[in-house]
């Protein structure tokens, strides 16, 4: 299979069964984002503990596969990290969806690479791009908004 099917395979996976959906218990932190130009809605919720761990994050949305594809993975890959992590990860990857910057930090397997790196296909599609970078904003912007 060629890389450009599996990343499509990736992000048809995530959009049609989206993972870490819903609300999640204990929730201390969230932020909410619309973008107008598609119609896609996303509310995350993250609970960070007292370690400032981040030990659970769901995403509420409706909009194009992009946008749920990008929630899902980013709580599928953020879930359970450092919050010092969280905000180097969603960095490092608004920089390669944005300007093809590579992602440096080696935490993370190469099987949670290659799904981070399914999302830079929107590089193709100027329109797509931020369908697939507004979760990654809404997640830093509800580190800086405690409820
Ligand atoms: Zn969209």
């Amino acid at each position: 299979m060629e890389l450009k099917e599996l990343y499509q395979e990736i992000i048809l996976d995530h959009g049609k069964n989206p993972r870490n959906k819903g609300v999640c218990s204990n929730y201390n932190f969230d932020a909410q984002a619309h973008n107008p130009l598609c119609g896609d809605k996303v509310h995350i919720y993250l609970n960070l503990d007292k370690d400032k761990k981040l030990v659970d994050i769901s995403f509420e949305g409706e909009g194009c596969a992009i946008s749920l594809a990008s929630a899902s993975i980013l709580t599928e890959i953020l879930k359970g990290k450092d919050l010092n992590l969280t905000k180097k990860i969603s960095e490092e990857i608004l920089g390669m969806i944005k300007n093809k910057e590579k992602i440096t930090i080696n935490s993370l397997t190469e099987d949670q690479i290659t799904t981070i790196s399914s999302l830079a296909g929107v590089q193709e599609f100027p329109m797509r791009v931020k369908c697939a970078t507004m979760v990654w904003h809404t997640f830093l912007s509800a580190l800086n908004k405690k409820n």
